[in-house]
């Protein structure tokens, strides 16, 4: 693995370890067998309130992430794309960044996207992905320290749509994400 260790351990590593704390299950067919998601089912919201992404049958984006994880794990062809399903995930959940966390993943996005840049060659910024993950799984961020858009944004492609492009297109699917991910960041002035 060619992953900068931020904190000890190279991105998959760290997002597999995580997944795999979980339970190596899928979580669309298991989802009704776990009841550690969410501590009240009934106080689901009918979309995500920070990427809009629609939820049905008490599915949330952190399902749509842990699937996407189970996939990535299952298949190791489809682990080529971690590294910007991690970052389009975050970036359309950016309280799970702070403000600062939120600044270099797009310049991660744009390092990827733009300037043709790998994972390895990015160096410490790749730090923002690492804590991404790590993050995604706390359900209750920090207050103080939510990162957010200047400028309000609607994203034409969220996780719901890549899941439900099945395995088969995840690859591609999951690149057209993030592309759509900074087209919209820079449409909305976000991003310069
Ligand atoms: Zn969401």
């Amino acid at each position: 693995m060619n992953y900068p260790a931020a904190s000890g351990r190279g991105i998959r590593s760290e997002i597999y370890y995580l997944a795999a704390s979980g339970g190596v299950l899928d979580p669309l067919r298991n989802k009704l067998d776990t009841q550690t998601k969410m501590d009240d089912k009934n106080s689901i919201p009918p979309s995500c309130p920070q990427c809009g992404a629609t939820w049905e049958q008490d599915l949330t984006c952190q399902d749509y992430f842990h699937q996407m994880l189970f996939w990535e794990a299952e298949n190791s062809e489809l682990g080529e794309v971690h590294h910007l399903m991690v970052l389009a995930y975050s970036l359309q959940h950016p309280s799970l960044y702070s403000s600062q966390g939120l600044e270099n993943a797009m310049g991660l996005l744009v390092d990827f996207l733009v300037n043709g840049l790998e994972p390895h060659q990015v160096g410490v910024n790749m730090r923002a992905v690492v804590d991404a993950g790590k993050r995604s799984w706390t359900i209750t961020a920090r207050l103080d320290s939510q990162g957010s858009y200047a400028h309000p944004v609607h994203w034409p492609v969220t996780a719901a749509q890549v899941v439900a492009g099945g395995p088969e297109a995840y690859c591609q699917n999951v690149r057209d994400w993030a592309g759509s991910i900074l087209k919209t960041l820079k449409e909305s002035g976000n991003l310069s």
